[in-house]
């Protein structure tokens, strides 16, 4: 949030000894004389027509650095004094100065006090009650352990290639126009932009080029010199061009695919133009086999293995308990 200052207010304070409502700037109580003591706060009067300072001399002022209170009687001198307008102590050590940033409230108002958080008091936990606990989390971890080494259990079986099937598939692409959208700032070098329409991109904390400001309500902030300043938090809503664009890319525009049945594997082919190349390829290999009477299948991109799958062949395959091949290797 960017903190903006609409001015300055001049604000209040009240006598400790004869309760009259002073004015911020004046440092001394205008009926009976007694300074400001450091523990007064501020407080505003008005609580919705800023009455906004325009004297050039106050405003001075309310910039100045909050005053200070002198060590030695403790009247309030101004930030840039040396020495104590009452006493004519030394200020340069010692003096403190009031406290600045707070929110001030209005005046007669007490200011708001955050109750402090309830602690909830926690449900205690037994000490059997988490043995117990412990034990029953333990039990399930090796119920499940046993469960799912049983379930992947392999076991390894004497089968037969029955049939096998290769299938391979190979991407063309064309080097042709395409359509795409994005930000502004974002597109490729090479777009070539159709439109493009602002739109709402990202909140900023800080002032940015073509945006929307939001702010909230106007507050006072305390600057310990008998003035307020007017604040208020503000963000950016940014706003930037989303363009739709025309680029050349390499583009898919067809899968060949080919497919066997024998040991054999090829590439499809095609006859290409000039504007287009192959793209990725893929192979899948499956080999069936006969075991026990049942059939199970195996499928892998492994050529090399799948080459040695002869049907009738005999092989030693691994099946886990849901009935699939988990590896296999020819019988010597
Ligand atoms: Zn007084
Ligand atoms: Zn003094």
């Amino acid at each position: 949030m960017a903190r903006k200052s609409l001015g300055y207010i001049e604000l209040v304070w009240i006598c400790d000894s004869c309760q009259t409502k002073n004015p911020g700037a004046i440092k001394s109580c205008t009926s009976c004389g007694a300074p400001q003591p450091i523990n007064v706060r501020f407080e505003k009067v008005d609580p919705e027509t800023f009455n906004l300072v325009k004297d050039e001399a106050l405003l001075r002022m309310a910039k100045s650095g909050p005053d200070k209170h002198c060590p030695f009687c403790g009247t309030r001198n101004l930030a840039s004094a040396t020495t104590c307008v009452e006493c004519g102590g030394d200020l340069t050590v010692g003096a403190t100065s009031r406290p600045t940033g707070e929110v001030v409230e209005l005046a007669g108002q007490t200011p708001a006090i955050t109750p402090p958080p309830t602690t909830s008091a926690r449900p205690k936990i037994s000490k059997g009650m988490l043995i117990l606990i412990v034990v029953l989390v333990l039990g399930l971890c090796a119920l499940m352990f046993v469960v799912l080494s049983q379930l992947f259990k392999t076991s390894a079986l004497n089968a037969t290639v029955s049939s096998v099937k290769w299938e391979r598939a190979i991407v063309v692409e064309a080097w042709q126009q395409v359509e795409g959208s994005g930000w502004m700032s974002d597109l490729p070098g090479d777009a070539d932009i159709i439109d493009c329409q602002s739109q709402f991109r990202y909140n900023s904390d800080t002032y940015k080029p073509n945006s929307t400001e939001v702010c909230g309500t106007p507050y006072t902030v305390d600057t310990g010199t008998g003035f307020g300043e007017v604040v208020q938090d503000c963000y950016y809503q940014v706003y930037e061009d989303y363009c739709r664009y025309n680029m050349m890319a390499w583009t898919t525009v067809d899968t060949l695919s080919l497919s066997g049945y024998d040991l054999n594997p090829a590439w499809p082919t095609a006859n290409l133009s000039n504007t287009q190349r192959f793209g990725d390829q893929t192979a899948r290999y499956t080999i069936w086999f006969d075991a026990d009477g049942q059939t199970y299948s195996l499928t892998t991109s492994d050529l090399a293995l799948f080459q040695q799958a002869y049907p009738g062949s005999d092989w030693t395959i691994e099946v886990n308990n849901f009935g699939s091949v988990s590896s296999a290797e020819p019988a010597n």
